[in-house]
């Protein structure tokens, strides 16, 4: 149970919900220097990258010569370089190129390759969207563990941490003066704290963390296969509709929408592959999150766990396992998941007996502490 406070005062806590309300005053007179965007823009922004490619495929589509197609590419260039990009358009969400990438497939999908593949490839195709968008949503718009305490929590923190000699900042993030649980991290895209943190998408404009995590690498998986079922429809439109004797270049220009489309399938299935691949490493092998992996040294450094050395530290003091690292990241109870509230886990339990938050020193001497961020 919480050992309550018994020597702060009435006087004392008040002075501390003082001293965190002119905190949040700052903050937020901070985040209020950024200009706000235009009503105007926020509306329009997310319909640019719909438009633009539609435009790139009307160009590459087009019943002109090739030398007449580079011109209207150069052309295009220039005006979007010249009258439409600025800081409002670089600012651009990358998940509405996301959209308007799926958008333009699932066009190309229904106009074109349909009729030159058997139903069921259509089947497919429509059942594996439902799974990539139900991971999509679930990634993009879920809590991805924001770490919410009330006033009287917060202010019965601080006021202990300050007993105990001060607010140490590898144990409070001072930007929400609250205690950091293990593994979390403050992002400073969304500037709050989230559990079990792995990093900012900015393809998802989301953090990817404790609750969301399991959802962003089924979105990447499903992802992959998506773009792998586009261009098998593909290559069999061009089969059934091109002749592919001719040159290369006869082949792409056969129908320039399905090799434009093709061309991003394969792009977006490339990285997307690699991107999963590191994650499935990071997650499986080294029982890590991508924070933990990208500053591990300054961790190790911080909390005595080595300089560096984080692959042996992590298979000889914390690494369950592949199989059990599986087990806990996707939550299989039948399987015996821990059920770790990573919301509420402030110190690396040494043993069941000991797995109590309050019964934890808050720092470890050990070196099995490197997990704190
Ligand atoms: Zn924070
Ligand atoms: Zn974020």
């Amino acid at each position: 149970m919480p050992k309550k406070n018994t020597r702060g005062s009435s006087s004392s806590k008040s002075s501390v919900h003082e001293m965190l309300a002119k905190h949040e005053d700052r903050r937020q007179s901070l985040l209020n220097e950024y200009p706000q965007e235009e009503k105007f823009w926020d509306c329009c922004a997310p319909a640019l990258p719909f438009i633009v490619m539609f435009v790139l495929g009307s160009i590459f589509s087009a019943n002109i010569s090739f030398l007449l197609k580079a011109i209207l590419l150069l052309c295009l260039y220039i005006v979007y370089a010249k009258y439409v990009c600025d800081e409002r358009v670089i600012s651009i969400d990358p998940v509405y190129i996301y959209l308007a990438t799926k958008f333009w497939m699932y066009i190309v999908w229904f106009i074109y390759i349909m009729s030159s593949v058997p139903i069921l490839d259509t089947i497919i195709f429509v059942s594996w969207s439902l799974v990539l968008w139900y991971n999509f949503l679930r990634a993009w718009k879920v809590d991805p563990g924001v770490i919410i305490v009330s006033e009287d929590e917060r202010c019965e923190m601080i006021m202990n941490l300050l007993e105990q000699g001060g607010l140490d900042s590898t144990l409070v993030c001072t930007t929400c003066m609250i205690r950091k649980p293990l593994r979390s991290k403050h992002c400073a895209d969304c500037d709050r704290c989230v559990a079990r943190f792995d990093h900012h998408c900015e393809w998802l404009s989301n953090c990817v963390g404790w609750k969301n995590h399991k959802f962003f690498v089924g979105y990447l998986f499903s992802l992959v296969v998506m773009c792998v079922i586009f261009l098998h429809g593909a290559v069999k439109f061009m089969r059934k509709n091109c002749d592919l004797e001719c040159s290369f270049v006869e082949v792409v220009s056969c129908e320039p929408w399905i090799t434009f489309m093709s061309l991003q399938g394969v792009v977006h299935g490339f990285w997307v592959l690699g991107l999963l691949i590191g994650q499935l490493i990071q997650i499986l092998w080294l029982g890590l999150t991508t924070n933990e992996r990208l500053n591990w040294a300054r961790y190790a450094k911080r909390y005595g766990a080595g300089n560096g050395s984080g692959r042996m530290q992590l298979s000889t003091h914390s690494n369950p396992g592949v199989v059990k690292n599986f087990i806990d990241f996707f939550e299989l109870e039948c399987f015996g998941s821990d059920k770790t509230d990573w919301m509420r886990v402030f110190n690396q339990p040494r043993n069941q007996e000991e797995s109590s938050v309050d019964s934890q020193p808050l720092i470890s001497d050990k070196p099995d502490d490197f997990h704190n961020v």
